[in-house]
Order: C-alpha cells, then structure tokens, then sequence
C-alpha cells in the first residue's frame, strides 16, 4: 500500500479554484470583509454557470449566461456585498437575480433574501440551483424590480445589479431607516457603483465608487424595454 492522500467521496474539485479567486481577486484588491470572504470562498460558483464554462467560472471575469444576460466578475460581487455592509439579520432585497449567484452569497450573509428577475427562465433557472444548493431563507418573484417589491418592505438593504440611469423612486422608500442601498448609476456602457445611506433621522447620504459594467436595468423607472440601442 502506497500512503496516498485520503479523498473526501464528495470533494469539491473546485476548491482550489475559488480559494485562488477569494487570495489573489479579492483579498489581493482590498476585499476586507471577512464575512464577504467567507461565503466567495464558500459558494460554488461553477454550479451557476453553464457546464461549457465551469473551467472558467473562477476566473477574473464576467461570464456569459442565459437570455443574453450575464454572471457580474467575482470582484465586482464582492465589492458590491462589501458596501452593502451586510449583517446576519438583514432582510435584503435583490433586483436582477440573474443566475442566482449573488442570491446564494446574500443568503448566507443575511437573514432573509427576497430577490426580483424580469426574465421569467433566469427566475426558473435560479430557483433550481438554489434549491438544489438547499438555500431556503430566499424568495424569488418575476417582475419589475425597478419598482421594488411592497409586500416585504421596508428592507435593511436593497442591492441592485444592473445598471440603472438614475435611483428608482421605489428603492428609496422601500428602504428602511437606517437602511443602505447598493446600485450601479450611469450611462449603458459604464457606471459607477452608488451607496446611499438613509439615516434613523430619514437624512440621505450618497457616495461614489468605482467603476463597473452592468447589463442595463430595464422597466418603469429605468431604461425602456427593450434597450435603447442596438449596435
Ligand atoms: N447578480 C446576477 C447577475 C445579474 S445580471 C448573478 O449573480 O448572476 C442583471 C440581471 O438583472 C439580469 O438577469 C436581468 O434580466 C435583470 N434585470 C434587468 N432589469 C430588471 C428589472 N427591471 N427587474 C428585475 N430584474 C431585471
């Protein structure tokens, strides 16, 4: 008998993989949330992904998914969880679930998520990996986000991540007091990421940050459906 290393039946291949993106895309740009570290270091991002691109799904990149849309680049996730200053018993709404990654990231990082997508196959698709994850404090709905979602209101944070032309009226008021809201503003090729802090005192305080690339918020208090241009 050769004195092998033991494996783990359900080893994730993976591991190796997200650990490199958490040290040298995360950590290595300023990334201090140990909280945010944790939970990139935990989900398994390739599970929400197409297979033909597992091989890339850790790589510094934004990649490609369903209905022209796309999985946001690790860094820009974290960046955006950081800001949002996320705490355990946060009730947190989400507009663009998208594949559902930065769902799953939330869902460890809060209490509850209750999360929007206008693309109904993109709310199928998240629902089944979640699922198949076993995250269950996340609630899923088709719809319009740029008009939030009343029901759950207010929420201690709402992220949003796609790019809007402006803050949606509804964000605002859905938003608790204190409450943070996380959301790239800007024109359709680049935006940069905005904080805005709504004070126990009902006071509003705005920052900028740096810049991103999101795929276009479309709806009432965005951009027309369909997009403005095509090129
Ligand atoms: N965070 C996602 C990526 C989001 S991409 C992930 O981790 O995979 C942006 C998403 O916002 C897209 O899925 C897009 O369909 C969705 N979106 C655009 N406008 C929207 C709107 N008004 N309401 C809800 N979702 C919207």
């Amino acid at each position: 008998m050769t004195n092998g290393v033991p494996l783990a039946a359900d080893a994730d291949p993976f591991t190796p993989a997200r650990r490199r993106m958490v040290e040298e895309q995360l950590r290595a740009r300023g990334i201090r949330d140990r909280r945010v570290l944790d939970a990139m270091g935990a989900v398994p991002r390739h599970a929400f992904v197409d297979p033909g691109y597992h091989a890339r799904a850790y790589g510094d990149h934004a990649l490609p998914s369903e209905q022209g849309q796309t999985i946001s680049q690790p860094y820009i996730v974290a960046r955006m969880l950081e800001l949002a200053e996320l705490e355990a018993t946060h009730r947190v709404l989400e507009i663009g679930t998208g594949t559902g990654y930065q769902t799953a990231l939330l869902a460890r990082l809060a209490d509850r998520v209750y999360s929007v997508e206008r693309v109904p196959s993109l709310v199928r698709g998240a629902d089944q990996r979640l699922r198949a994850l076993g995250v269950s404090n996340v609630i899923l709905r088709h719809g319009d986000g740029t008009i939030g979602w009343q029901e759950f209101a207010p929420y201690d944070r709402v992220l949003v991540a796609a790019a809007a032309p402006r803050v949606p009226e509804s964000l605002r008021a859905q938003l608790a007091e204190p409450g943070v809201l996380v959301i790239p503003v800007g024109g359709e090729e680049r935006q940069h990421l905005e904080v805005w802090r709504r004070e126990p005192s009902g006071r509003w305080e705005g920052r900028r940050y740096g810049e991103c690339r999101f795929v276009p918020l479309l709806g009432r208090d965005a951009w027309p459906d369909p997009p403005p241009t095509i090129e």
